[in-house]
C-alpha cells in the first residue's frame, strides 16, 4: 500500500495517475454537448450505492473507468455555454493548475510552520484585494471556504465589537452589564434581497433569526435607504443595538447593488458596523470599465468576496476582509500545541490566529497563479463580457411578448417568467414556470435557476460564462416557452 503514498519513490505513478485523470477530463470537455445528461436521482443512486467500498479496485485507471459511470458522464458542466443556473463560473486554467499543485503539496495555512511561502502569498492577496476595495492602512483578512463562511465570520466580529463597545460604555457610566444582557438586544439590518447566510449566521451567533431586520428594497431591488434610516432610529428608540448593517453588492437573484455611500453614511451616524457582502459583485473590483459601481465599498468595516463566483476560480476560494485588523482578535485563540501567544509576540505569522478554521486549504494559490498568468484586467474583462451579455439578454427578454423580465441587470442575472396570453389563474402560471425549469433540466439541454418574486414563481439566468452568446439565450428561451406551453396545453386540456 505504500506504493500509493505520494513521495520520492512514486513520482512516476503520480505523474501517470494525474495525467490520466487530466486526460479524461480533457476528453470530456472536448465532447460535452449539453451541460449535463438529465439523469434522475433514482437512476444514479442505485449505481453509486451498489459499489462495495470495502473492495478497492487497486488500479487508478479502473477507478477512473468507474468514475466515468458514477460522476463524469452525468456531471453538471459549468463551462457549457447553456449552463445558466446558479452562481457557478467556468474556471480559468491557471487556477486549475494552482489547484493541482496545492493539493499535491498539501500545505495547510493554519501556521507558518506548515506553510511558509503559502502564508505570505495569502497575505499578499488579502492586501491586494483590500487595496482594490480601498480599506486603508490597518486592513487585514483571511481566505475562507465561501461567502457563507465569510459573512458568518464578519458578523461574529461585528457582534463581539458591538458587545465590547456596549460593555465599555456601561463600565464608564458605572452600570453593571454582561454580554448576556447585550446579546438579545443586538440587531442586524439587511435588505429583503440579501443572502440567507446573513440570517443563518445570526442564528448560529446565538442571536436567532429574529435578530435580522429585513429592510425593504426599491424597484431596482436595492436597499431602500429611507427605510433603513427609519429602522435604525426605531432600534435606538426601543433600546436595541444596531450591531451591523449588511449591504449587498450584487444580490444573488438580481445582481442589484445596495446604495453603498448612503448606507455608509447612515452606519457611521449610528456607529454601526457596515458589512458589504460582495460575494457576487466582487468581480467589479477588477473590471476595467465598471469599478465605479462599487463606489462606497471603501467605507466598509468588513467585506465578503467570493473569488469562486466572479473571478473564475474553482470552489473553494473566498475571503473576508476587515478595515481594522485588531477586530480579527475576536476569533483568536492561542493553543499551546499550535499557536502559543509567544509566537504572536515574536511576530510569527500564524493565519490560524485570524481564521475560524484550523487546518485550511491553500486556496489562495489559485488566485495567485491567475493573477501571475492573466492579470487582474484579464479577469475583469472576462467579467465585463458577461455583464454586457446580460444587458443584451435583457433587451431580448424585454422585446419578447412570451416573457416578462423583472429588472434591468446591474451585473449578470436576469429574472423573468413565462407569461401566456389570456387570463390564466396565477397559480397555473407559476406551475408552468416551475415545470419549464424542471423539464429543461431533465432534458439536459440547458440549466436555468428559479426564484420567487413577490410570492410568484420566476426563472433566472445567472450569466457567468463569456462563451455564452445571445443565440444561446434565445435558444434557451424558446425551449422554456415550449415546455411551459406544453404544460399549459396539457393542464388546460385536463381542466376543460
Ligand atoms: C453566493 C452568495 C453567498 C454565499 O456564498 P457561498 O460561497 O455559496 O457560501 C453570500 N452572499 C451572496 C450575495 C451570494 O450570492
Amino acid at each position: 500500500m505504500r506504493s500509493h503514498l505520494l513521495n520520492e519513490t512514486t513520482a512516476d505513478l503520480y505523474r501517470r495517475s494525474v495525467t490520466e485523470g487530466v486526460d479524461r477530463v480533457a476528453a470530456k470537455l472536448a465532447t460535452t454537448e449539453r451541460p449535463h445528461t438529465g439523469i434522475a436521482v433514482g437512476e444514479l443512486a442505485p449505481v453509486i450505492n451498489s459499489i462495495d467500498l470495502d473492495k478497492p479496485l487497486e488500479d487508478p485507471a479502473a477507478a477512473l473507468d468507474e468514475l466515468e459511470e458514477v460522476y463524469l458522464r452525468d456531471a453538471v458542466y459549468f463551462h457549457h455555454p447553456r449552463y445558466l443556473g446558479h452562481l457557478n463560473c467556468p474556471v480559468v486554467i491557471p487556477a486549475v493548475l494552482g489547484e493541482a499543485i496545492l493539493s499535491a503539496v498539501n500545505s495547510s495555512l493554519d501556521t507558518w510552520d506548515q506553510s511558509i511561502g503559502g502564508t505570505l502569498i495569502e497575505r499578499r492577496l488579502i492586501d491586494w484585494t483590500a487595496g482594490r476595495i480601498g480599506l486603508g492602512p490597518r486592513t487585514d483578512g483571511v481566505f475562507t471556504s465561501g461567502g457563507s463562511q465569510s459573512n458568518f465570520h464578519a458578523l461574529l466580529l461585528a457582534r463581539d465589537e458591538a458587545c465590547r463597545i456596549a460593555l465599555q460604555r456601561a463600565h464608564a457610566e458605572g452600570r453593571d452589564l454582561t454580554k448576556a444582557d447585550v446579546l438579545p438586544r443586538l440587531r442586524i439590518l439587511a435588505s429583503e434581497a440579501s443572502h440567507f447566510s446573513v440570517r443563518k449566521s445570526a442564528a448560529m451567533l446565538g442571536m436567532g433569526y429574529e435578530a435580522v431586520i429585513s429592510v425593504p428594497v426599491d424597484m431596482g431591488r436595492r436597499m431602500d435607504t429611507s427605510a433603513l434610516a427609519l429602522e435604525l432610529e426605531s432600534c435606538t428608540r426601543d433600546g436595541l443595538v444596531p450591531m451591523a448593517v449588511v449591504a449587498t453588492a450584487g444580490t444573488t437573484d438580481f445582481g442589484s447593488i445596495d446604495p453603498l455611500p448612503e448606507i455608509a453614511r447612515l452606519a457611521a451616524e449610528h456607529s454601526t458596523w457596515m458589512h458589504v457582502d460582495a460575494a457576487y459583485g466582487c468581480g467589479l473590483l477588477v473590471s476595467p470599465t465598471r469599478r465605479h459601481l462599487l463606489d462606497g465599498i471603501e467605507h466598509a468595516d468588513s467585506v465578503t468576496v467570493d473569488y469562486h463566483k466572479s473571478f473564475f476560480q474553482p470552489v473553494s476560494s473566498s475571503a473576508v476582509l476587515v478595515r481594522e485588523r485588531d477586530t480579527l482578535r475576536h476569533a483568536t485563540y492561542h493553543a499551546d500545541y499550535l499557536n502559543p501567544r509567544r509566537m504572536a509576540e515574536e511576530r510569527i505569522p500564524n493565519q490560524v490566529d485570524k481564521s475560524i478554521q484550523t487546518t485550511r486549504r491553500f486556496d489562495a494559490l489559485k488566485l495567485w497563479m491567475t493573477l501571475r498568468v492573466m492579470g487582474a484586467d484579464g479577469i475583469g474583462s472576462l467579467f465585463d463580457e458577461v455583464v454586457d451579455l446580460a444587458a443584451a439578454g435583457w433587451e431580448l427578454l424585454d422585446a419578447d411578448p412570451r416573457f416578462e423580465v423583472v429588472v434591468r441587470p446591474t451585473i449578470s442575472t436576469l429574472v423573468f417568467r413565462y407569461v401566456p396570453g389570456g387570463d390564466l389563474r396565477p397559480d397555473l402560471v407559476d406551475e408552468a414556470n416551475l415545470h419549464a425549469r424542471k423539464a429543461l433540466f431533465a432534458s439536459g439541454e440547458a440549466v436555468v435557476a428559479g426564484t420567487k418574486v413577490d410570492g410568484r414563481q420566476y426563472l433566472k439566468f445567472t450569466l457567468l460564462n463569456p462563451q455564452t452568446t445571445t443565440s444561446d439565450i434565445s435558444a434557451v428561451l424558446d425551449l422554456l416557452a415550449v415546455h411551459a406551453e406544453q404544460y399549459l396545453g396539457a393542464s388546460l386540456a385536463v381542466h376543460s
